[in-house]
């Protein structure tokens, strides 16, 4: 069993970048699990299955299956071993993902990919259960937030600099549909592990937030 760096939190806490980071500093690989959410959301749209159509999302997923690869330290990911990586950030991409993710039987399917990669190599994990039920054992387990309009910021530039039009009212209205439902869905909801750091990023740069973590690393 390599190394494992568990990093759960809300959207927009800024995980990926630190991960990323943390990850090429350290050596380990950077496994991002929403990406994997986000692929299965992909199969489903090409699919033509609507956000509220979850039955055809359980039936879909049996026949789905997720494969990741790592180029230059980047995660590139499959479904039944068609390339979907630049696909990922789309908005409805990001939107039918945190539909589908409540679903146990999407969890499931994506549970022994994620555990096994741990298992292959040191690795950087971020995600919303990572601590508490990906990988209940890891090394150093954080749990990294902001406030939410810090969050929402963060997320509105991000968009503004990719030439997206957007307001900061939808984006924060957006960020907080989708943390209730990961806060509150029946299986793995997002919550802080008892044995985790909490680090609110708020007031941190990327520089600190990431040497914070790697402090914590023996
Ligand atoms: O982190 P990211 O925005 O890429 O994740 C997409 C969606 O996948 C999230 O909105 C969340 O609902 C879900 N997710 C999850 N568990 C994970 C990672 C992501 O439920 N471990």
């Amino acid at each position: 069993m390599g190394y494992q760096i568990a990093i759960d939190g809300p959207a927009g806490a800024g995980k990926s970048t630190i991960a990323r980071m943390v990850a090429r500093e350290k050596g380990y690989i950077y496994v991002d699990t929403g990406a994997m959410y986000r692929a299965l959301a992909v199969y489903f749209l090409d699919r033509g299955i609507l956000p509220k159509e979850t039955d055809r999302m359980v039936q879909a997923c049996r026949e789905a299956e997720i494969a990741v690869s790592y180029t230059q330290g980047r995660q590139q990911v499959y479904v039944n071993g068609k390339n979907v990586t630049e696909r990922l950030r789309e908005e409805r991409v990001g939107e039918m993902a945190s539909v589908c993710s409540s679903l146990p039987e999407v969890r499931e399917r994506l549970l022994e990919l994620q555990r096994s990669l741990a298992g292959e190599a040191d690795v950087v994990m971020d995600g919303r259960d990572i601590g508490t039920r990906i990988l209940p054992a890891a090394d150093v387990k954080v749990y990294l937030t902001a406030s939410a309009e810090t969050r929402a910021g963060r997320r509105y530039l991000e968009l503004k600099e990719k030439g997206i039009d957007c307001s900061l009212e939808e984006i924060a209205s957006d960020i907080r549909i989708r943390d209730e439902r990961d806060m509150t869905r029946e299986t793995s909801p997002l919550r802080q592990a008892e044995d985790a750091v909490r680090i609110d990023s708020s007031e941190m740069s990327v520089r600190e937030v990431a040497d914070a973590i790697l402090r914590l690393c023996k």
